[in-house]
């Protein structure tokens, strides 16, 4: 069955023209879909009926339904709790930002890549999501929160680059100028540190912004909480950041979250700035949004600060990430797993 969401305004006009309905159609529905938010053949009346019933046999238009709404008392995020067609749960974040509104999405239903921090994982890979599965996401905050749109992160859950070929046509598709006309310049992509898939990235020859997941300065750090480490090792993934930044000319984001007794010490401090010494890169650390009860904790504010200090002081471009989210639950599957939690 084809998704329509996942479709170019070329290829539906192909497949109008073979059901025998006229190629500007493709123009009033695109405008109906993306202009005006309307997901259903019967209110598209421009459509003459017949052609309405063609493609309701056709093309049936499935919208995931809004399970949950969340918004923090400070409405700077709001988050969304989608049902696929096939029942699975997907969540996503808006997060308002001085520069414009950013939507954070997921890629995946659960994911593979099972870190320690992350509520992402715990009940483990469930599927790919579809193209069009990423393109109601987006839809749904136009259609239930505003349609004024800036950016898209692929941050929430899965891990982009274990679902590249759909990441990839995504984005293609909503830089179409009858979609969401985002620039890739908008667009930003967090991966886990898939090697061989980052360099896939970087010859597309698109302006991504890439972030990379690090989390830890030595190999035995990171291991300890992400275990993908055994396959791509730290030096490795560092390494794919620089051919990344030589291919595109765009400077790579390496996210680190602090967390107590894991990576925050001195010690890590320093190793971290002896990495990224000289590169033109950024660092974005994340105190650990410790709501999902893993047993892993937040350092003390001053551990905090004096980690960012320390980089800082060596030259190294660092920024502390606001915490935007924590009190609604919305960082990183959260809301998911709750639900699910509260199904069993
Ligand atoms: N798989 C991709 C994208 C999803 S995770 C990746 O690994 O990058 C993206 C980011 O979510 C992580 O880098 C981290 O910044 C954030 N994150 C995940 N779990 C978190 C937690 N418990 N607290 C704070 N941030 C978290």
């Amino acid at each position: 069955m084809i998704d329509i969401f996942s479709l170019t305004k070329t290829a539906l006009e192909a497949i109008l023209l073979q059901q025998g309905i006229r190629r500007f159609r493709a123009d009033q529905i695109f405008t109906y879909i993306y202009g005006r938010h309307v997901f259903d053949w019967d209110e598209m009346i421009l459509l003459p009926k017949k052609d309405r019933d063609v493609l309701k046999a056709k093309l049936p238009i499935y919208f995931p339904r809004l399970l949950a709404r969340q918004e923090a008392a400070d409405g700077e995020t709001v988050k969304l709790l989608l049902e696929l067609h096939d029942g699975e749960t997907v969540e996503t974040v808006l997060m308002k930002h001085d520069y414009g509104n950013s939507v954070c999405l997921s890629s995946q239903v659960g994911c593979a890549v099972n870190c320690a921090f992350c509520a992402s994982a715990k009940n483990g890979f469930v599927r790919n999501l579809s193209v069009g599965e990423m393109v109601v996401q987006l839809l749904a905050f136009r259609k239930y929160v505003t349609p004024d749109l800036h950016s898209v992160v692929i941050m929430g859950t899965g891990e982009p680059l274990l679902n590249y070929d759909n990441v990839l046509a995504f984005l293609r598709l909503i830089h179409e100028k009858d979609t969401f006309y985002l620039g890739y310049r908008n667009m930003a992509l967090s991966t886990s540190g898939i090697v061989p898939a980052v360099d896939r990235l970087a010859a597309e020859g698109l302006p991504l912004t890439l972030a990379i997941s690090l989390h830890g300065p030595t190999n035995a750090i990171r291991r300890q909480i992400m275990p993908l480490t055994d396959t791509y090792d730290v030096p490795a993934v560092i390494a794919a950041g620089d051919r990344y930044f030589a291919a595109t000319g765009r400077k790579v984001t390496y996210e680190y979250i602090l967390i107590k007794n894991v990576n925050c010490t001195p010690a890590c401090a320093e190793e971290l700035a002896r990495l990224m010494k000289g590169k033109n890169i950024l660092i974005n650390l994340i105190p650990i949004n410790d709501n999902y009860d893993v047993g892993l904790r937040r350092p003390a504010r001053r551990e905090i600060d004096a980690f960012a200090r320390y980089l800082k002081e060596r030259g190294i471009p660092v920024t502390l990430r606001r915490e935007m989210g924590s009190r609604i639950r919305a960082a990183c599957g959260q809301l998911r797993i709750r639900r699910e939690q509260e199904e069993s």
